[in-house]
């Protein structure tokens, strides 16, 4: 019924059955093509064929050989031990294998009958002097065969796969080899003809075959990057089709920069913008007011200020009779950018209201209406925006501050199915300095903009590594000249399962005891929304001189008379949030700000994590070490993301490849390959076909 596709499963193949398939299953292995594509986590180099006078004692090596004679020994209740002597024309050893013995069957069985005198055999192992005689601890063996010299285990340099429980990586291999050997030929060649005669290997095929057994570890490398080509290919004509979609659409606003709102907003802010905003909004600008609608990711570190550059986006949005919709991933930031927005639009005739899951019905029902009739022109919000339920009267802009929360795939969702009409403008915003290819592979689909400057007058926020008693010291010396400060901890409330400070726990010691003199406050994601706004706006207004608080103020909190940072335990925050939490001080210009990192890096990573931070303070620096430390799954959050799995890919270190790859995507369509090459568009649309939007060509 299967017989010749990729698609057969695993479990009619020969010695798999059902058991094992179920095995396979555990691994996502279920078909014939899932088998080629497990790629192996190392190879192991077993090529070493030596002589057996030319092997030393001590060393694994693996040897050709005679059986001359076999036995087995028990050596007690629990070990048997199978003994064959075995011989080249070089000299003789013993080629042993020890196993727990079954009075149920034998568990020699097989090795009796590949190990039958006068048969050839590969052996490989470690040997050892032992008082009978030299003798090997046989790790691998393999029958070899009249005029058969592939050999799978032995003998060459061998692949070492994943495995799990109740899997052996012998029959694995085996398999694998076998499926490699019968059905290669029914793998596609995606690649046009053209672009794959420049790739070092051609032939997927082959790569596949030489990724798998490899004639040489170079051969190896480059099966490798043949097949990481591929992945990243695929990956690039998503990107870039998804990005040429949305710039064959055409938007009907058009925006005319009337000054009426923008005005009153620049005037208000009482400050310039710096040369690297001014260049950034220009970039929006003409983006809204060219035909197409925007999709643009603005990239800058914490605190270079993006928020006034997305006001000045929405504002010229207004200005022209159209609303604006800001989401943010969490409720809480949503809390804070409301609070921050209404601060800088107090100078600005404009109708701005919050929406998030946690609204009160009656509440929602009004904003709902106010937004359908366009009496609301600037929403601030969560996901909750994106419900059915919600219609604008004219969307124009919606900005979404991604902070990792949102991806390529709910960008696509907010397009696609969240409005319908005109569609709108939309801007993401992200503060993880992002390298560049990643940038664009990650988001391939957006055009960049960077903000690369801080305001001026802004200094480096000094980071030091101290003790607690110090830090508290710190806080109160800071505290006397009338500044403020934060105090971070890891958790809510003390945990039975570890031992580390949190806020509510600590929260009557260091009212009582370390700072009876100053008014704290404490701040956690879990209170209600009121109490966390409360809370944040008496510490904007100075009735709270210390915040303690969890990473719920990473982001978006904006209190420049803040001064100080202390993060406690600073040995579990990840790079990207101790970054994100120094990044809330050194915010008033002229003045110098501290964060200071107490704890106990107990790990190498942890003690990486807290160098990097007291030796720079460039985001861009740290949100590489951040990926190299991490992982790019990591990093990213591949799920959140819509990032494909990449089997071989390494979005890290594949940096050349990467844009490679990209490269013959552009090349494949605009030469139109696309339409004419039906398996590539194929193996499109199963890798990306339910993430992305394609064209459902042919
Ligand atoms: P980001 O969101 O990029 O981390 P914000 O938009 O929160 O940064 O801005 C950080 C702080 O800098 C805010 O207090 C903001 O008012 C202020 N700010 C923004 N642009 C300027 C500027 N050009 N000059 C002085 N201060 C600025
Ligand atoms: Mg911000």
């Amino acid at each position: 019924m299967f017989a010749e596709t990729l698609d057969k499963p695993v479990k009619y193949l020969k010695g798999v059955g059902p058991v094992r398939a179920e095995i396979l299953a555990r691994l996502g292995i279920s078909t014939v093509r899932d088998l080629m594509l497990y790629f192996p986590k190392e190879h192991d180099d077993r090529r070493s064929f030596k002589k057996i006078s030319g092997i030393t004692d001590g060393e694994t090596a693996a040897v050709s050989v005679k059986v001359e004679i076999a036995g087995i020994k028990n050596i007690g209740p629990k070990l048997a031990v199978f003994k064959a002597a075995v011989s080249d024309n070089t000299g003789v050893l013993y080629a042993a294998f020890f196993k727990k013995p079954n009075y149920r069957y034998d568990v020699f069985q097989k090795l009796k009958k590949d190990f039958v005198p006068g048969s050839k055999v590969m052996v490989y192992g470690k040997i050892e002097r032992m008082p009978g005689g030299r003798e090997m601890r046989v790790e691998e063996y393999e029958p070899l065969g009249q005029g058969h010299m592939d050999t799978i285990h032995t003998g060459r340099i061998v692949p070492i796969y994943p495995l799990t429980e109740g899997l052996n990586g012998r029959f694995l291999r085996a398999l694998i080899k076998s499926a490699l050997e019968t059905r290669l030929h029914l793998v596609d060649e995606i690649i046009p003809h053209g672009i794959a005669a420049t790739l070092p290997i051609p032939s997927f095929r082959k790569a596949l075959e030489q990724y798998h057994f490899p004639d040489s570890f170079e051969m190896r490398d480059k099966a490798r990057a043949r097949i990481a080509f591929e992945e990243f290919l695929l990956l690039g004509l998503a990107m870039l089709i998804s990005k040429n979609q949305n710039a064959a659409r055409r938007k009907k606003r058009e925006y005319r920069v009337t000054g009426e709102l923008l005005k009153p907003f620049r005037n208000g802010l009482g400050f310039e913008f710096t040369r690297a905003q001014k260049h950034v909004i220009n970039e929006i600008f003409s983006d809204l007011q060219s035909c197409r609608p925007m999709n643009r990711l603005l990239v800058g570190d914490v605190g270079s200020g993006k928020t006034v550059v997305a006001l000045s986006a929405a504002l010229l949005a207004m200005e022209n009779g159209h609303q604006a919709a800001f989401m943010a991933p969490t409720e809480i930031l949503a809390g804070q950018h409301f609070l921050t927005i209404r601060n800088f639009l107090a100078p600005v005739n404009v109708k701005a209201a919050m929406l998030t899951g946690s609204t009160p019905l009656p509440a929602k029902r009004q904003i709902r209406k106010n937004l359908s009739e366009g009496t609301v022109q600037l929403i601030v919000g969560t996901h909750a925006l994106l419900e059915r339920s919600i219609s604008f009267k004219s969307l124009g802009l919606v900005i979404i501050d991604e902070q990792h929360k949102f991806g390529v795939v709910q960008r696509q969702g907010l397009r696609e199915k969240g409005f319908t009409g005109d569609p709108p403008d939309v801007l993401v915003m992200t503060a993880t300095p992002i390298p560049r290819t990643l940038a664009l592979t990650v988001y391939g689909d957006l055009d960049v903009s960077s903000i690369n400057e801080l305001p001026p007058g802004r200094r480096p926020v000094k980071t030091l590594s101290v003790n607690e008693q110090r830090a508290y010291e710190f806080v109160r010396s800071e505290l006397r000249k009338g500044r403020q400060a934060y105090i971070v901890f890891p958790l809510i409330e003390e945990s039975d399962k570890m031992e580390l400070k949190s806020v509510m726990g600590e929260a009557e010691n260091l009212s009582k005891n370390v700072f009876p003199e100053f008014k704290i406050g404490f701040l956690h994601g879990q209170m209600p929304g009121e109490r966390k706004e409360r809370i944040m706006l008496d510490f904007r207004d100075r009735k709270i001189e210390i915040l303690a608080s969890t990473t719920v103020i990473e982001i978006g909190l904006d209190v420049p008379n803040a001064t100080v940072m202390v993060i406690e335990h600073s040995e579990r925050f990840g790079l990207a949030s101790l970054h994100q939490l120094r990044g809330r001080v050194g915010r008033a210009p002229g003045v110098d700000s501290y964060c200071l990192l107490v704890g106990d890096p107990g790990t190498e990573d942890s003690k990486e994590r807290i160098e990097v931070m007291l030796s720079t303070n460039d985001g861009f620096k740290i949100g590489e070490i951040d990926l190299r430390l991490r992982g790019p799954g990591k990093f990213f959050g591949t799920v959140q993301h819509g990032l494909p799995e990449l089997k071989v890919g390494d979005l890290a270190r594949d940096v050349s490849l990467i844009s490679e790859a990209r490269k013959a995507a552009g090349e494949i369509l605009k030469k139109g390959l696309l339409e004419r090459e039906k398996p590539l568009r194929e193996a499109l649309l199963k890798a990306y076909g339910d993430r992305m939007d394609l064209p459902r060509v042919g």
